[in-house]
């Protein structure tokens, strides 16, 4: 790894052999330190961590993404990518009650949470597609007995399609706002429509860092934790199994794609710190997230079916949990360190 690096950097006049040396062991240092925090609950995050994989700009629009082509050069984009009618069928999970009030609606790959408010539901995330979020929030909701008029609001915790996807379709079917940073409206409006993902919503309501959105007297925190996507959410709510009381934590945004950029790597450190403190006070021993296949969720969906009456919940991680952020904030370090060392590739 160090000498792919140090060779690209140095034939390329970039750094000495000195700072090679310091800032690629800085990287692999902290990719350790990520991966090892990895091994144990968050094995789908290690991946975060690979020095030699290269970061693409989903928050860039499609004609300005720098692709690399056969011979290995960057160049734009060229249109639009083949559309992939091999694409796997998704893994059909059924709508699934975690906890009393809260429901997973979803995919292996990208998921709806519903969470249930003494005022009536609020969606998070919208899937990739309308027919997506018909499927599987919609028809799925009354697969599993709930009522759909019922949704208050849809949060989307950023301005990815396969978040907001199926977002506007639910908007407008239910009559109910879009709820997202004004960063990442900002984001959709610049992203403009996708092959896959359709428009993206045009319109709705905003959150901020901060804000507490109360249904009743169920409280949603909104905390923005920027570095996925300039406005990316990650909230904290109330979860409750029978009597036991639990707070969720549901880190809003995962992958590295957005740029090589050493700034934005730090900013996500920097949201994976705040997020452990904030966790900490807010005793978060529930940890979520919008990738159900990454973090583990689903695994746990599937361990949910065989819980015994009053055993432990699978869900509920408890201390160990908090390796999330170790990973986060370890691999987001690497990176930035490796972008440092080799400003481009
Ligand atoms: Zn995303």
């Amino acid at each position: 790894m160090k000498s792919h690096l140090t060779a690209l950097a140095l034939a390329a006049g970039l750094i000495t052999q000195e700072t090679a040396a310091q800032d690629l062991s800085k990287a692999e240092e902290f990719a350790a330190r990520g991966v090892a925090a990895a091994l144990n609950d968050y094995p789908g995050y290690a991946s975060l961590c690979n020095l030699e994989t290269r970061i693409r700009n989903v928050n860039l629009p499609r004609d300005q993404r720098a692709r690399p082509s056969a011979d290995g050069h960057a160049h734009g984009d060229q249109g639009s990518r083949p559309q992939r009618k091999d694409r796997p069928a998704p893994l059909r999970i059924p709508p699934t009650q975690v906890f009393d009030n809260l429901w997973f609606l979803g995919m292996a790959s990208t998921t709806t949470w519903l969470y249930g408010t003494e005022d009536g539901y609020v969606l998070i995330d919208g899937l990739n597609t309308d027919a997506e979020a018909q499927e599987y929030v919609l028809d799925g909701m009354t697969e599993a007995g709930l009522d759909t008029s019922a949704i208050k609001a849809i949060l989307v915790t950023h301005g990815h399609g396969d978040h907001y996807g199926g977002a506007d379709y639910l908007s407008e079917t239910l009559g109910v706002e879009i709820l997202m940073t004004q960063e990442d409206w900002d984001l959709v409006a610049t992203l403009g429509d996708h092959p896959r993902f359709g428009p993206p919503p045009a319109k709705g309501g905003t959150v901020q860092d901060g804000e507490v959105l109360r249904f009743g007297t169920s409280e949603i925190q909104i905390h923005v934790t920027p570095g996925h996507t300039p406005g990316t959410v990650s909230p904290v709510f109330e979860l409750f199994d029978g009597d036991t009381r639990h707070a969720a934590m549901l880190w809003g945004g995962t992958g590295f794609n957005f740029g090589p950029d050493p700034e934005i790597f730090r900013s996500y450190a920097a949201s994976a710190q705040k997020m452990r403190r904030i966790s900490k006070n807010m005793g978060v021993d529930v940890f979520l997230s919008g990738h159900p296949g990454r973090d583990g969720t689903v695994h746990l969906l599937d361990t949910l079916k065989d819980r015994t009456p009053g055993g432990p919940h699978p869900f509920v991680r408890g201390a160990s949990g908090y390796a999330l952020f170790d990973v986060l904030e370890n691999c987001a370090l690497a990176q930035a360190a490796r972008f440092e060392a080799v400003p481009s590739e």
